[in-house]
């Protein structure tokens, strides 16, 4: 049977975003508002990615949000089944678990040009209506396994790094893990001991630093639940010393240099084969693509039964894999840890905005938004971790809570705007988003980002990078404290095809 709502917020998505969204929602007094989730839980990338050593770069304390403190963290950096369980326990604690609506994947999102409304599909059959649309679906969602030739003939078992099949049995096999990024080098020394071979596929060596992780003892988890200020200090401390860091990241890469001399010694201390140390040593600048932590991938990569091909899978002929320096591995089961579809998310095909225009369409030339949320002819659509909101050294979830006190803020706006049981929409204006865009690019001409020599998953297919914040928390805070009237343009039922300028000082 199919079902229609119509509610003031539709949130697309649980993980972070989604349920830090939901959080703010309620806080903000709006209780009218679902949470559409595609699969049959909560969790987002921390459900999705359950490969054996998922765990995550960026401290506990600082990757969770400040509204929800976690004195019990096990660990320094935390593995995916506690932060999952975290998230778990935020849908309860603050109430959220009315709104969800699981199993509702968003096939279609349109906006209704005379209602001023969001009309919502989903797999599900259910259908909504929505004044505001909160897209929080995160940009590490769909994962990416790269079009190889002859990869269908493949006899053996295939799943990407987001996509673990546990009921598979690595134990004995010939594995090929695809890629070294954040996931694929916590996969390698999970599954080294327990495979027959594994042979790693590196197109780019990436540097790796020291990860200090340990327990965190009994007593400090009850110091932090007996006194929670020690917790918020600990917070505090892991935030500055990141903030203090990204000037080097995007204004003097070269400062970069001496944190690359500690990559080097923690691959040296592991790795005593020269020509082994020679393939993993990277040749762009550190910080230029993600900087990632491990203690245990060096030494999982001197094992006996590990090889690395120093260079991309280009070709695979049944059980054979075929390397781009001509090298052929037969295996039995081919791990993909080669990311996610960020700068082409899939959802944007499905958002069809004012005219007609999918997102995708407005993005092709590379996304933008107006600081990191509305894009221009999608009124009332907000993405959380949109275009030029990621980081490179700190928690995502900083972000995200701006981005969140920009909601609050935008919702007010709309209030504010609207007579009685009228409806209203913004609609960002081109110049306003064309001015915000041009001042984020000019400031990443100088970052590692786009100069340190390497290519990423920042950059999209143009070499734009269209993914990274190229400042600190604290600027991006304050750029998204408030909604600035002067950047939309104001839809009203009767005429919403003629935007009405508001000026701020109208307000
Ligand atoms: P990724 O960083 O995009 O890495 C993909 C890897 O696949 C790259 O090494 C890429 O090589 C390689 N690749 C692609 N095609 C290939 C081919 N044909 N042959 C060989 N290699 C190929 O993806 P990811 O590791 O899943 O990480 C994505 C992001 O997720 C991270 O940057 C991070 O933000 C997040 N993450 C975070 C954590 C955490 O601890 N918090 C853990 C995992 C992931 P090139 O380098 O040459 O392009």
């Amino acid at each position: 049977m199919s079902q229609h709502e119509h509610v003031r917020v539709a949130v697309i998505g649980s993980g972070f975003g989604g349920l830090g969204a939901a959080v703010r929602l309620r806080r903000e007094g709006v209780t009218d508002f679902v949470v559409l989730e595609r699969a049959d839980s909560v969790g987002g990338t921390w459900r999705d990615n359950s490969y054996p050593g998922c765990a995550c770069d960026v401290p506990s304390h600082l990757y969770s949000f400040s509204f929800a403190p976690n004195p019990d963290w096990p660990r320094t950096f935390s593995g995916q089944r506690h932060i999952r369980a975290y998230l778990e326990r935020v849908a309860d604690t603050f109430g959220l678990r009315p709104h969800l609506r699981l199993n509702h994947e968003v096939t279609l999102a349109r906006w209704d040009e005379d209602e001023l409304r969001w009309e919502l599909e989903t797999a599900h059959g259910a259908t909504f209506t929505a004044d505001v649309v909160v897209s929080a679906g995160g940009p590490l969602s769909d994962p990416k396994i790269p079009a190889i030739p002859g990869l269908e003939t493949f006899p053996g078992k295939v799943f990407h790094s987001a996509r673990w099949d546990h009921d598979y049995d690595l134990r004995g096999k010939r594995v090929a893990v695809i890629g070294t990024g954040a996931s694929a080098i916590q996969v390698v020394p999970a599954i080294q001991p327990e495979v027959a071979k594994l042979t790693l596929f590196q197109r780019t060596p990436p540097w790796v630093m020291p990860r200090a992780d340990r327990a965190i003892s009994a007593a400090e988890r009850w110091l932090h639940r007996k006194v929670p200020v020690t917790g918020a200090v600990r917070r505090q401390l892991l935030w500055g010393i990141r903030e203090l860091q990204v000037q080097a990241f995007t204004k003097r890469p070269n400062e970069l240099g001496v944190v690359e001399s500690i990559a080097k010694a923690n691959m040296a201390k592991a790795i005593k084969d020269p020509a082994l140390r020679a393939k993993l040593t990277p040749s762009y600048r550190i910080g230029c693509k993600r900087i990632l932590l491990s203690s245990a991938y060096y030494p999982a990569l001197a094992q006996p039964n590990v090889d690395v091909v120093a260079a991309g899978l280009t070709e695979v002929r049944g059980s054979t894999l075929v390397g781009a320096d001509g090298t052929e591995t037969e295996v039995d089961a081919i791990v993909f840890g080669t990311g996610f579809h960020v700068t082409d998310m899939p959802i944007a095909q499905r958002v069809v905005g004012v005219g007609g225009t999918t997102l995708a369409e407005a993005w092709k030339g590379g996304m933008e938004a107006l600081r990191g949320a509305t894009a221009a002819g999608f009124p009332n659509w907000m993405t959380v971790i949109g275009p030029n909101t990621g980081l490179g050294n700190s928690s995502m979830i900083l972000m995200i809570e701006s981005q969140l006190n920009y909601l609050a803020d935008y919702l007010k706006a709309l209030d504010a705007l609207a007579a009685p049981g009228e409806r209203v929409a913004l609609d960002p204006k081109p110049a306003a988003v064309g001015a915000w865009n041009d001042r984020v690019q000019e400031r990443m001409k100088r970052t590692v980002w786009n100069t340190g020599g390497c290519t990423s998953w920042y950059l999209d297919a143009n070499g734009r990078n269209t993914t990274i914040w190229p400042g600190t928390t604290t600027e991006f805070r304050k750029a998204t404290r408030e909604v600035r009237l002067v950047e939309y343009d104001v839809l009203r039922p009767d005429r919403a095809r003629a935007a009405e300028t508001v000026k701020e000082a109208a307000l």
